[in-house]
């Protein structure tokens, strides 16, 4: 292979492997290795030898698809505006945030309507997060263990999960992954997403025998799932 004597350098937006959003993929006959960047405003940036095939790109986004979530989480805390009274999404209405400012340890409560809050200004998305995932947790997997047992079946062992794209997966050895954002949606959706991961047990595709499977558990699949399409992204913002 030539050397090449000075830089060659080029740029392209790329949808990102399996889902959104895209990211800006620069090549230089400079680098000799990938390097991967989330800027605080959730920009992916990816920096790869001149002739690196693709696939070793995918690959590596791939490989770091977590890392690459939590990054793009923490821009987008950053960018929801944290202040009093801002409307949290909360099973499809909204939790308003109330921010104390009291005495005593950062800590973060339902009352009623409002998240009441007691923290400093940059402690609240973190700590309000916390409160989303701990509320996820109890919630779900009571649903979870509810929907086991209608099908059937053993209650399966919950993950808490915070991927980009998905809401829900069965794996080959049987977890079920629930995404925490799911608290922010209707019950009826984290209902569909439940059996749907359940349905999985029986039939491990999306086959015509699948979705009988899904609607022996949750006849309203089809406008639970079109809303969930529909509304999804919007969960996202934090
Ligand atoms: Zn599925």
């Amino acid at each position: 292979m030539p050397l090449a004597r000075s830089a060659t350098c080029s740029e392209e937006i790329r949808p990102f492997p399996g889902g959104h959003p895209s990211y800006l993929l620069r090549r230089s006959s400079r680098r000799r290795s990938l390097a991967l960047r989330v800027s605080e405003a959730g920009e992916i940036v990816v920096n790869a030898p001149l002739r690196l095939s693709q696939r070793e790109i995918d690959g590596f986004l791939h490989k770091h698809a977590d890392w690459i979530s939590a990054r793009l989480q923490a821009a987008r805390a950053h960018r929801f505006d944290w202040q009093d009274g801002a409307l949290l999404p909360y099973l499809g209405g909204h939790l308003q945030l109330r921010l104390l400012d009291q005495p005593g340890p950062a800590r973060a409560r339902q009352d009623g309507a409002a998240l009441l809050c007691n923290a400093l200004p940059t402690q609240t998305p973190a700590l309000v997060l916390r409160w989303y995932q701990r509320n996820a947790r109890a919630l779900l997997g009571e649903r979870l263990a509810h929907h086991a047992a209608r099908a059937g079946l053993a209650m399966p062992p919950l993950r808490l999960s915070n991927a980009r794209t998905r809401w829900g997966s069965n794996s080959a050895k049987g977890v079920i992954s629930l995404n925490w954002r799911l608290l922010k949606a209707p019950l009826a959706t984290i209902d569909y997403v439940i059996c749907h991961e359940l349905a999985h047990f029986k039939q491990r595709n999306h086959s015509p025998a699948f979705w009988r499977e899904v609607e022996a558990l949750f006849p309203d699949w089809k406008k639970v799932r079109a809303e969930l399409r529909q509304n999804g992204r919007l969960y996202f913002q934090f």
